[in-house]
């Protein structure tokens, strides 16, 4: 007799983070998990750090500050605010609180790979839809809802292609969903997005049941570190999973952090224009180097490397983590041949593509 879990946990494949370490001795330029080369605002972190003075506190246990800071900004009333240790938390605490063994959840081809290993860790079975030009498809998700159905997760924009669906289709994918199946818009790149057809969904929220959105500080606020993620939804799903959540699962440096950064519009501004500029130089000259981009409207990009022998991702990635650059892999998403880079500070985008350049000219072996 020895101790087994329950079903579905060891079918899990373990989350791989991006990597962070180059050579020794070479300086490290991290493009591996789509943190912004900014930092956070200065007010975030001096909030924080207020906090450690009284660390033999518990936080409070609601984040009551961070939930009256998101509603203000965002013009929300604070019952449909849930706040999590990250949006990887909310993502798990649906799952539990919405599957159960024998249920299915969708998600897309190339979706996050955290909806997976949730959905299998409440026991519940994963149902991929294909996507079309790696942008998820309306039409292949409806196709895939059966009686089974609880959840369906939708990355808009996803990681890691970079793509996404105007706001329009995620209408039409409400309206085609029954009433018991919640639609999942995780916004965790909404910021980044100017498109005038995208909507992160604060108005479906509001207006639905069913739909529910989820929002990160670990992107364009640059607090990954902290694990602050929101979640806005109906009031009977926000009340269901507060009973589930750990009672404390903010910690007070988060609370506060969160709280002053969200307030920072005119850094969030800024932050969203360094992007947009980047993003484009850095796609153009990367396509200049005769390798393909997928259109992104998010801070990285997924890159397509040839078939040819010794010009794929994986000796591009070698290469690249040689000279301290260290994007991303992306094979478990279904990307063998490609890696993602996260758009970096200016002389990281710079040196990508430098590096890049050589790279191609090199003889294969
Ligand atoms: C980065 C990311 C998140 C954010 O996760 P946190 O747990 O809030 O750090 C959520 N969804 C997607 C698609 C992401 O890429």
């Amino acid at each position: 007799m020895k101790p087994v879990p329950k079903n579905g946990v060891l079918d899990i494949e373990i989350y791989v983070p991006g990597k962070s370490r180059a050579p020794d001795g070479i300086k490290l330029y991290k493009l591996s998990s789509n943190e912004t080369p900014l930092g956070p605002p200065p007010a975030a972190l001096e909030a924080a750090s207020r906090t450690l003075f009284d660390l033999a506190s518990y936080p409070d246990g609601q984040a009551n500050d961070l939930k009256a800071a998101i509603a203000e900004v965002h013009g929300l009333n604070t019952a449909n605010i849930l706040c999590g240790n990250g949006s990887d938390e909310l993502l798990g605490l649906l799952c539990q609180c919405y599957l159960a063994p024998g249920d299915e959840a969708i998600h897309t081809e190339h979706g996050f790979l955290v909806y997976e290993i949730q959905i299998k860790a409440a026991g519940a079975t994963p149902v991929v839809a294909p996507e079309t030009d790696r942008t998820a498809d309306v039409d292949a998700i409806l196709a895939r809802v059966t009686e089974k159905t609880k959840l369906v997760f939708l990355a808009n924009p996803n990681n890691p292609t970079g793509t996404y669906l105007p706001f329009d289709e995620i209408r039409r994918l409400q309206a085609g969903l029954p009433g018991n199946v919640i639609l999942v818009l995780d916004a965790a790149y909404a910021e980044y997005v100017r498109r005038n057809d995208y909507g992160a969904g604060i108005e479906l929220v509001s207006s639905a049941e069913n739909v529910v959105m989820t929002r990160t500080f670990s992107k364009i606020y640059g607090l990954a570190g902290l694990r602050i993620g929101w979640l806005f939804g109906p009031e009977a799903i926000v009340q269901a999973i507060d009973r589930v959540r750990g009672p404390f699962n903010l910690n007070a440096a988060a609370i506060a952090a969160g709280a002053a950064a969200i307030r920072d519009r005119a850094f969030v501004e800024e932050a969203a224009s360094f992007n947009a500029e980047w993003l484009e130089w850095t796609t153009r000259e990367i396509e200049a180097l005769g390798l393909t981009v997928t259109p992104s409207v998010c801070n990285f990009i997924l890159i397509h490397f040839p078939d040819e022998p010794g010009k794929g991702a994986a000796e591009a990635d070698a290469y690249l983590t040689a000279r301290g650059y260290i994007l991303r892999r992306v094979a478990g998403y279904g990307f063998p041949n490609g890696l993602r880079m996260s758009i970096g500070s200016e002389e990281a985008n710079r040196g990508v593509v430098a590096a890049l350049a050589e790279f191609l000219k090199s003889p294969s072996p």
